[in-house]
């Protein structure tokens, strides 16, 4: 099998068909250096509040509960960053505050109202500006450590090329039957599947059987170091809704500290400035310390967004199987991505994925 595309989601995919016993190759030029690249990482099905269509909930829950099996067969999962801990909701006035009671209702019994001084014991560094908070079981990953685990697991199977069109199957054989790939060299991959997992790349790949509706939506997001005087800056991922803007903080193992992110849909793909400020005003609004901070890195990449926000994962065509749209959830529909695409090619239907058929626009 073949899988185009070397992001998380194509990265798991072809890790798990690896496990299943299946001859694999994945073809990305430049691997992780799409959406992955850039992703905080959050495994957060509760506090992701876009995540309101039933079908794609499921899906996340699924997924983040599938995580530790899946990181327990990639040799180095154990340093992927991956922990099991609160997610902090934070409010500065009473609009934000109903933001958060909004969250709490749409998933009962599952948000914990945290009282301000219960909240400060938790979080030392919390700001006098925030008037309320509450406290959700989830889960994060470092996806940058992730996908260089699931690349060392490959290996070999990792073809560092571009991927310049399908080849189709003869003319007598089904419409959009594909039978491997052609690569940027003139040279090709015959494979009884291929499985185009390229992000943002699977809308103008020639040879597909249809376009993917896809569309770019830029996310800038920050990377900052805590001083030493100032660790642990945080323990837990803050999410805090600020006069109605959204910002969350994320701390990594290493001391580091990643602030996100922006959601444009316009602009060009560098960091917007105005996106950096956004988020830097926001972030200090709630842990003022923020400030104190060293900025080592800020990114800006586009995510593979849908029509309706859900991907698009399924069968296209004979030999043709598609993972792509994850949208803001890519990291944490991974492990889901990678089950639903191992079961698809053995003719199985996996029941979560099946809302999420590519052919569901046309
Ligand atoms: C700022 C930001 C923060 C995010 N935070 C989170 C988060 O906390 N949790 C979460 O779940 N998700 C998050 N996401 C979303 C997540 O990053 C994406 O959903 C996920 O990375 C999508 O993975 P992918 O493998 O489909 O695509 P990508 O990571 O974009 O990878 C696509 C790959 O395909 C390759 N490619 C493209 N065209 C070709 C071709 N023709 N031939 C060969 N290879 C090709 C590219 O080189 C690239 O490596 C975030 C995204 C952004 C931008």
């Amino acid at each position: 099998m073949v899988v185009v595309g070397g992001g998380v989601v194509g990265l798991a995919i072809a890790w798990e068909l690896v496990r299943s016993g299946r001859d694999v190759r994945l073809v990305d030029p430049e691997p992780a250096s799409g959406a992955t690249h850039a992703a905080a990482g959050m495994i957060a099905p509760i506090s992701e509040q876009r995540l309101t269509e039933p079908a794609l909930h499921a899906a996340a829950e699924a997924s983040a509960a599938a995580y530790p099996a899946f990181l327990d067969g990639v040799p180095g999962g154990g340093g992927c960053g991956f922990e099991g801990v609160d997610t902090l909701l934070l409010a500065v006035d009473d609009a934000d505050r109903r933001a958060l009671d909004d969250i709490a209702a749409r998933h009962p019994g599952e948000v914990e109202q945290v009282g301000l001084r219960e909240a400060r014991r938790l979080e030392p560094l919390l700001g006098p500006r925030v008037v309320a908070a509450r406290r959700v079981q989830e889960h994060r990953v470092d996806p940058r450590a992730l996908a260089a685990a699931l690349q060392g697991a490959l290996a070999d199977r990792v073809v560092r090329a571009r991927v310049v069109g399908l080849l189709p199957a003869d003319a007598d054989a089904d419409a959009g039957a594909v039978t491997g790939v052609r690569l940027a060299d003139g040279t090709t991959i015959c494979a009884d599947e291929v499985v185009v997992a390229s992000g943002l790349g699977a809308a103008d790949l020639p040879g597909m059987p249809f376009a993917p509706p896809l569309r770019p939506v830029h996310g800038d997001i920050l990377r900052l170091e805590a001083p030493a005087g100032l660790r642990p800056f945080l323990t837990r991922t803050v999410r805090a809704h600020v006069r109605g803007s959204r910002v969350y903080l994320v701390p990594r193992l290493d001391g580091t500290v990643v602030i996100g992110a922006t959601q444009r849909e316009h602009g060009g793909a560098g960091v917007s400035a105005g996106g950096v400020y956004e988020l830097l005003r926001d972030a200090v609004a709630v842990i003022p310390a923020v400030a104190e901070l060293t900025l080592l890195e800020t990114t800006a990449r586009p995510r593979p967004v849908t029509p309706d926000n859900a991907p698009l994962l399924g069968r296209a065509a004979p030999g043709l199987l598609v993972a792509t749209g994850f949208g803001r959830h890519g990291v944490m529909l991974a492990p889901l991505a990678a089950q639903a695409v191992a079961q698809l090619a053995e003719g199985r239907t996996p029941s979560l994925a099946d809302p999420f058929r590519p052919d569901r626009f046309s």
